[in-house]
């Protein structure tokens, strides 16, 4: 006898073809958003296992991350940009929970991500959040829950105003902008803790590093290591 979840899942299948988000290629293992060939493409960069690795670097006498790591390399027109556009301007989270667990397990496999007590989402603004409906380092969060067990600490960190025009200033101008724009609710909560914070893609690391320096400042004890899905530096 056929289940009604499997003729639920067939007619799902009908009117929402399974293709492969890479390459379209309709030939996929089980659930995966990703064909086997474009699994074995991924760019990853290793990093999660490599002590001053170049996103380590990025943050160098800047100010104080335990461990940092991006899992890929990100490309133009390679797949993970096609995946992170799926998730930031096509709200398809599956997608994010999926580079999520991906990065996961990369991070507990590598043993310099050990003892984490909390993964924490960069926050986006309020009003951005709004417009968006959510915040894609938060559904990368909850993939990367997934693979390594470390809960989510949402909305105790947080971001007070939208800038947007930072893109178009120059670094010095941007920490400007960017400094004082974070925030830390209860700081006693995350006292003494190890936390991962999360970003979809690091570029400068100007945003990442502020964040960072407002929770080193507001709470006693507190270590921070970053991770990223991608990032530009080779
Ligand atoms: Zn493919």
């Amino acid at each position: 006898m056929v289940s009604v979840k499997r003729l639920f899942t067939d007619a799902m299948h009908l009117f929402f073809p399974h293709n492969c988000l890479g390459c379209g290629s309709d030939v996929l293992p089980g659930k995966s958003l990703l064909c086997l060939h474009c699994i074995s493409t991924l760019p990853y960069t290793g990093y999660e296992g490599i002590e001053n690795n170049p996103v380590e670097n990025i943050f160098r006498g800047r100010t104080h991350v335990a461990s940092a790591a991006s899992t890929f390399y990100f490309a133009k027109s390679h797949v993970i940009q096609t995946l992170i556009h799926q998730l930031k301007y096509k709200a398809n989270l599956e997608v994010g929970e999926y580079l999520g667990a991906l990065a996961g397990k990369m991070l507990l496999n590598s043993g310099r991500f050990s003892n984490l007590d909390y993964l924490v989402p960069l926050p986006l603004s309020a009003e951005k959040e709004f417009r968006r409906g959510f915040n894609q380092s938060e559904v990368i969060c909850r993939g990367i829950s997934t693979t390594m067990g470390v809960p989510v600490l949402r909305n105790n960190v947080i971001r007070h105003r939208y800038t947007d025009t930072q893109t178009k200033k120059h670094r010095a101008e941007r920490w400007e902008n960017v400094e004082g724009s974070f925030a830390v609710k209860n700081p006693t909560t995350l006292q003494g803790k190890n936390v991962l914070l999360i970003d979809d893609v690091i570029t400068t690391g100007a945003t990442l590093e502020a964040c960072t320096q407002c929770m080193l400042a507001s709470v006693p004890g507190i270590s921070v290591s970053l991770a990223t899905i991608a990032t530009a530096s080779k």
